[in-house]
């Protein structure tokens, strides 16, 4: 497996790559991997003949008081798990590589943006699109792969995609779990035991959410109920719990078939976020 942290080596490889006809699947991660960021990679080998992984926690989605600085970093043990699952190249640069110039043209991710994380991130899906702006320039992939479990990012990019018509196509992986149900998530490692031990509630009110509406209760009913199995997490705060149509993250409308119930939840400080995606 290459490990790559400049922009010019990572272009001699890709450009050696496709003299040979290969297919290129690009998976943007920020590390401290895990077996989410592994259905990615797993399902980019199916579909493509290499796979190019990204590791570069970005500072342009961190908002001022957000933990950009205390992120979890392990290079070596993400190249380690990256090439154990036939990752071809990790391409790791740094911020300077990245980001050479302090101000320069920006992109706003608009009306998707402004809602739900983006409503206490401000400037994070701007962050967001910058990033994966520059790695679809840089590694021109055949197909990125993103997961469902940021729901959100999945939306935005792929209007930012479609709008811009961007020559790749964007594939969705399911969100992977725990077995209690928790989604796997890089921010997990904050949790202290008994956190860990009551952070599934966040899925069961997702489930419980959608089981009222499938019911037939009005989605205030069923957010209702979400709201009150989140509330029996100690030292817990709900940032946002929503039901909205999927995936234009419109207001449900009566007829409304493709449902999304989302959450954000501080769990004593840690930020999680889930999502579950369903037919009414
Ligand atoms: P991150 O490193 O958190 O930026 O995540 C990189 C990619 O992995 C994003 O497309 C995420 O949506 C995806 N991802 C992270 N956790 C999971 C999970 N539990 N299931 C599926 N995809 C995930």
């Amino acid at each position: 497996m290459q490990r790559l942290t400049r922009i010019a080596d990572l272009r001699q490889w890709l450009a050696h790559a496709r003299s040979q006809g290969k297919t290129i699947a690009l998976v943007p991660t920020m590390g401290a991997l895990h077996t989410g960021h592994m259905a990615l990679v797993e399902n980019a080998r199916r579909h493509c003949d290499l796979v190019v992984m990204s590791v570069f926690v970005n500072p342009r989605q961190f908002g001022p008081n957000e933990d950009f600085d205390a992120y979890p970093r392990d290079l070596d043990a993400d190249c380690a798990l990256a090439q154990a699952h036939g990752v071809d190249a990790v391409f790791a640069p740094s911020t300077e590589e990245m980001y050479p110039h302090a101000a320069g043209p920006l992109i706003i991710a608009g009306r998707q943006a402004n809602m739900l994380c983006g409503a206490s991130r401000p400037g994070h899906f701007d962050g967001v699109l910058q990033v994966v702006c520059k790695l679809f320039n840089l590694v021109q992939p055949d197909r990125a792969f993103f997961g469902q479990k940021d729901a959100q990012q999945v939306a935005i990019i792929q209007t930012f995609v479609r709008d811009y018509n961007l020559p790749l196509e964007i594939c969705v992986i399911p969100v992977v779990r725990e077995d209690d149900g928790l989604a796997k998530s890089s921010r997990n490692v904050y949790l202290n035991a008994e956190e860990r031990a009551h952070a599934p509630a966040i899925h069961a009110a997702l489930q419980l959410c959608r089981e009222r509406l499938q019911a037939g209760f009005g989605p205030d009913a069923a957010l209702h109920a979400a709201r009150a199995h989140i509330a029996g997490i100690p030292d817990s705060r709900i940032d946002y719990l929503e039901l909205l149509a999927w995936p234009d993250l419109l207001a449900l409308g009566d007829d409304e078939s493709s449902c999304i119930a989302l959450a954000a939840v501080y769990v004593g400080r840690t930020r999680l976020i889930d999502n579950i995606t369903f037919q009414r």
